[in-house]
């Protein structure tokens, strides 16, 4: 029996994220509210937000609230005949129980949760693109966010599929652990009983846990260094051996200006976990050549010259660092290949 996975979420909750899961899995994707911007394609609408609202309105006041529900049914029933289908953004209660009537056991509810500030702050982020008309490519002012917010949470009909869903996500890290969780939710869909993490979520998952162990909470970084799938050293954030840490007596700040005028502050007590690996490494005499180095975000400039001086040859990192331009730079000039897995800067106080 093929399935009908919904997948129901607030604006900037990661639905698009979760979906993408499904789809390399093999699922049929579509979008609800595809509908929408097909007609206004097709009439020649001029396609801006107010326009989508008002074909929303205009389909709803025909059909009720169940209309994209209603409108989409012929399309998934053509995909089911196909196989597995993926639909993001069901919306209200009444296209919920449309459907539920319709396809009763082949239907199940996934439910993206973000806290509201999160995803505040990454509509507020997106990039604006005026060619395209998906909502999901606009971004947003944080007060234009909320408000959005506000008259969607005041609609009760928006409730119902949220309190059916079958599936969960709260989406409140990093997008690869929002990845790692919808792989596990399609796995347990498709009766699987274990996800066995690839090679690249075991040595991210490893490198956070290393993090851990650091002193100093700007980042609190960890890193390992792997070569041929195994692990040579690990090294996290902290003071050099026997020296008072940032979490005991507070950080040690310089402030550096630079030639456009921007000031970045910096922590300087601590020897970066890069920089740890690095001598954990020569302090048991194991050579790090042609290896991979594993990192919670992109090197500062000192980590990026020793990581490429001590023949390193690959740098994966889980996020990207506020002041990593001179380390980029550094690593293309020197063949080094460097890989961030999510285009979010990590953020923390004073930067
Ligand atoms: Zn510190
Ligand atoms: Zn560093």
């Amino acid at each position: 029996m093929n399935k009908f996975i919904a997948i129901v979420g607030m604006c900037g909750s990661g639905k698009s994220v979760v979906s993408d899961e499904f789809v390399k899995r093999g699922y049929h994707f579509f979008r609800f509210g595809q509908i929408t911007l097909d007609y206004i394609k097709q009439k020649g609408l001029e396609p801006n937000e107010s326009t989508q609202k008002q074909v929303r309105e205009s389909f709803r006041e025909k059909h009720g609230m169940g209309a994209y529900a209603i409108l989409n049914l012929p399309h998934i029933e053509e995909l089911l005949k196909r196989g597995n289908v993926i639909g993001d953004g069901l919306y209200s209660w009444s296209e919920y129980k449309i459907l539920k009537e319709k396809f009763s056991d082949k239907l199940i509810i996934v439910a993206v949760y973000t806290p509201p500030n999160l995803r505040y702050e990454r509509i507020s982020k997106r990039k604006p693109n005026i060619n395209d008309i998906q909502l999901r490519n606009h971004s947003f002012s944080i007060e234009e966010a909320k408000s959005r917010d506000f008259s969607e949470i005041e609609n009760i009909e928006k409730g119902g599929p949220i309190a059916m869903a079958d599936y969960l996500i709260i989406n409140d890290a990093t997008i690869d652990i929002l990845k790692l969780n919808t792989k596990k939710i399609i796995n347990q869909i498709e009766g699987k009983k274990y996800t066995r993490p690839s090679w690249e979520e075991y040595f991210m998952e490893l490198t956070r846990t290393v993090g851990k162990r650091g002193t100093c909470d700007r980042g609190r970084s960890g890193c390992i260094i792997i070569k041929n799938k195994k692990i040579l050293a690990t090294g996290y954030v902290g003071s050099p051996r026997g020296l008072e840490h940032c979490d005991e007596i507070g950080h040690q700040f310089k402030s550096v200006t630079h030639e456009d005028g921007t000031t970045t502050n910096h922590c300087v007590r601590t020897t970066h976990a890069e920089q740890n690996a690095i001598c954990q490494a020569a302090e048991n005499g194991i050579s790090i050549k042609g290896a991979t180095i594993y990192c919670k975000m992109e090197p500062c400039s000192v980590c990026a010259k020793m990581i490429i001086n001590s023949g390193i040859t690959k740098v994966v990192c889980e996020k990207r660092y506020h002041s990593a331009q001179d380390s980029r730079d550094m690593f293309k000039k020197a063949d080094i290949d460097l890989e961030v897995l999510n285009d979010e800067i990590e953020s923390y106080e004073k930067q």
